[in-house]
């Protein structure tokens, strides 16, 4: 770490000793954290932040995991739509929007994939047609994690169906409140309910709710998928109003959170629970136990150093770039070889869930949770893809749609017969 992130983690520890009160209301912290800049360092000053680095806000970051604190507000639209507004969104959309992320006020869903498009995203078949100061919006969406908490949505819709598949395609933030919008929980085999599936008909989003140009939407898409695959939030509370989580005590909040990753709601590191629990059924002493534990402390601790590494190449207002893939490759092998070695220490126990089971049930959920990983935010084969392509320079995939008109292509529920 350079000298002058050293400062500015200093800074950060500084404030947040003095300020850090288990006391305090999830609202009362996160408005102290929009207003000091340290809620969102690499936001700029104007809009609730200091402007840092990422690798600075990467040190910031830690200062929050030293103290114990929990991070700012933190849906996909504090993470990621903030990020996106900043690079690509008109003035008003800023000032509309941006407070209500940063105070934590708001808790946004990202409505991308449907039933026919997941890495082939740009074949997207929701539909909005203009009306007027409105748009009209069918289709569905699916996978959608936390819709039903939200209060509004990142939403790539098809507005030109004429044109090639990426360059019909328009970013809006619709309100999920509205009787057009029909969320349905998909339930999962760990017992969680992370994400949705979701029905549009006839749903509306104002024109003035367009993020970048009309038809320009896969930009902007691409620069949220960017921040998705860049990882790295502090844990902390969910904003919005569904989730009545804003009158809570950040102390509350820090001590409901072994829960909270046990439901999926965030996922803290996971190796020192699997060492605890290797203690606790006393196989820490098996040398072939030692070995596994070593190579997944040795994997995490890979995946911090290169996190770093990359967060230093990158310079303030570039964003981050493609590699970023590497990192998300990485996370999804630690995510595997975490059940794998969570399940041999385990053993017969690795049948059980529940509280009073070895480590709390951690390992057990985390395993059923693993194969998400290597899916979420573009699956491992599409990270591959953009690495050969974009960081190796690789011959791109050969693709004969991409100046086809995409009413023309066979594609999702165009595919079928008339
Ligand atoms: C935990 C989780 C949370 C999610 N949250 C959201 C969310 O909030 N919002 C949202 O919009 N989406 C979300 N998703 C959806 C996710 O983005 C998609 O599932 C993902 O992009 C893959 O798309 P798909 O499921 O349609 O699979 P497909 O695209 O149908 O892929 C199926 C298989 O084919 C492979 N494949 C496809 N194309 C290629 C290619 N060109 N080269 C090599 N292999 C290929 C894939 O790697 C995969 O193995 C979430 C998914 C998960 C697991």
């Amino acid at each position: 770490m350079a000298a002058e992130d050293d400062a500015i983690r200093d800074e950060a520890l500084g404030w947040l000793r003095e300020h850090w009160n288990p006391e305090l209301r999830v609202r009362d912290w996160w408005t102290l954290l929009a207003e000091s800049g340290w809620g969102f360092p690499s936001w700029p000053r104007e809009w609730f932040g200091r402007g840092l680095r990422s690798e600075q806000a990467a040190a910031v970051r830690d200062a929050f995991r030293e103290v114990g604190a929990i991070g700012p507000p933190g849906s996909l639209g504090q993470r990621l739509g903030g990020p996106t507004l900043l690079t690509h969104a008109r003035r008003e959309i800023l000032e509309q929007f941006l407070p209500e992320l940063a105070y934590g006020r708001e808790y946004w869903c990202q409505y991308f994939s449907e039933p026919g498009a997941g890495s082939d995203l740009a074949g997207l078949q929701t539909r909005a047609v203009r009306e007027g100061d409105e748009w009209i919006v069918n289709g569905q969406k699916v996978w959608t994690s936390g819709a039903q908490y939200a209060d509004r949505a990142m939403l790539l819709a098809r507005t030109d169906p004429d044109a090639p598949k990426h360059h019909g395609l328009t970013y809006f933030i619709i309100d999920m409140d509205q009787p057009g919008i029909e969320v349905r929980p998909l339930h999962q085999m760990n017992d969680a309910h992370g994400f949705n599936e979701t029905f549009f008909t006839d749903a509306r989003v104002g024109n003035d709710r367009i993020v970048g140009q009309l038809n320009g939407g896969w930009s902007v898409a691409l620069t949220t998928l960017m921040y998705e695959r860049g990882g790295g939030a502090v844990p902390s509370a969910h904003p919005g109003k569904r989730l009545a989580m804003l009158d809570m005590t950040v102390g509350e909040v820090v001590a409901g959170r072994e829960r909270g990753e046990r439901e999926g709601l965030g996922m803290a590191a996971i190796t020192p629970t699997v060492i605890d629990v290797a203690r606790e059924l006393e196989r820490e002493t098996d040398p072939v136990v030692r070995q596994r534990l070593a190579q997944l402390h040795a994997l995490e601790e890979v995946l911090r150093l290169g996190g770093l590494r990359s967060t230093s190449a990158r310079r303030t207002g570039e964003g981050p770039g493609p590699g970023g893939s590497v990192g998300k490759i990485a996370r999804s092998n630690l995510s595997r070889l975490t059940r794998e070695v969570g399940m041999e220490v385990l053993g017969a126990n690795g049948m059980l869930v529940g509280p009073t089971t070895p480590g709390g049930g951690r390992l057990q959920h985390a395993a059923l949770s693993s194969p998400g990983s290597s899916i979420a935010g573009g699956t491992d084969e599409i990270q591959h893809n953009i690495i050969g392509e974009r960081v190796l320079g690789l011959p791109k995939e050969p693709r004969l749609d991409a100046d086809v008109p995409f009413r023309e292509l066979k594609t999702g529920t165009q595919s079928r017969p008339e």
